[in-house]
């Protein structure tokens, strides 16, 4: 008996208005990241926006599948690579969004190049400090995966030293903005039955330990 409902591939087509690919070629093409590993997907959506990201996460969450990000691909130890709904942010969700040149910051979607957020910021005299080798291919989003550094990265932080906050969509489809939490907030913020306030009860009980 398969694994999985034959009828899975339509479900996605229902509520994703990007990408749904369950055949052999996308699946072979999915397979595969820059690690030596080889694992056949069950399919890859290429979400359009955000909202395709919520409905893939949740149908994936209804039916028990388990769910594969996926920006350049560009890992060595096959994070990209495994029996899952692999979500591809790096053709369509790529746009910088905003800058505020008097603060500092930018917001980028996830399958921003960090070559081309580079590019962009160049005329404003800033720049992305952790300048990986695959700066080419590597995405902000599949960074922060990995937290990646490189070679001014001892000057200049990680990844994780330059993210300010994080708008995530959690493991049952449901949003949530991630950001320094002040003092006192945490208390409310770990108040009721959805896995944001689970998981701020969670870290609390960790800091207790
Ligand atoms: C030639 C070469 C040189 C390299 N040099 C460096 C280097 O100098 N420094 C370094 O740190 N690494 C390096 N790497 C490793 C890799 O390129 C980097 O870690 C890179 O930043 C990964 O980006 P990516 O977009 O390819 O991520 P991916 O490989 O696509 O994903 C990385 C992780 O992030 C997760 N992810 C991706 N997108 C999202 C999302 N939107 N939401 C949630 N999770 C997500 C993935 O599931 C995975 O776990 C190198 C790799 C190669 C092949």
């Amino acid at each position: 008996m398969a694994k999985y409902p034959a009828e899975l591939a339509d479900a996605f087509r229902k509520v994703v208005e990007g990408e749904v690919r369950f055949d052999t070629y996308s699946k072979i093409l999915y397979s595969t990241d820059a690690s030596v590993w080889q694992i056949e997907p069950i399919g890859a959506v290429i979400p359009k926006h955000a909202g395709d990201v919520v409905e893939t996460v949740k149908l994936a969450a209804r039916h028990r599948v388990p769910v594969l990000p996926r920006g350049g691909a560009t890992s060595l130890s096959g994070q990209t690579v495994g029996e899952a709904i692999h979500i591809d942010f790096a053709k369509y969700m790529n746009q910088i969004l905003e800058i505020n040149e008097e603060e500092h910051w930018v917001r980028v979607q996830p399958g921003v190049v960090q070559d081309q957020l580079s590019r962009y910021l160049k005329p404003y005299g800033f720049q992305f400090g952790p300048a990986t080798s695959s700066a080419s291919r590597a995405t902000l989003g599949g960074m922060i995966g990995n937290n990646s550094a490189g070679s001014h990265s001892i000057l200049w932080g990680k990844t994780m030293d330059h993210v300010l906050e994080l708008k995530v969509v959690l493991a049952d489809g449901s949003e949530a903005w991630f950001r320094p939490v002040e003092n006192g907030m945490l208390e409310s913020l770990s108040k009721g039955d959805g896995l944001e306030a689970r998981l701020y009860r969670d870290s609390l009980a960790l800091g207790a330990k």
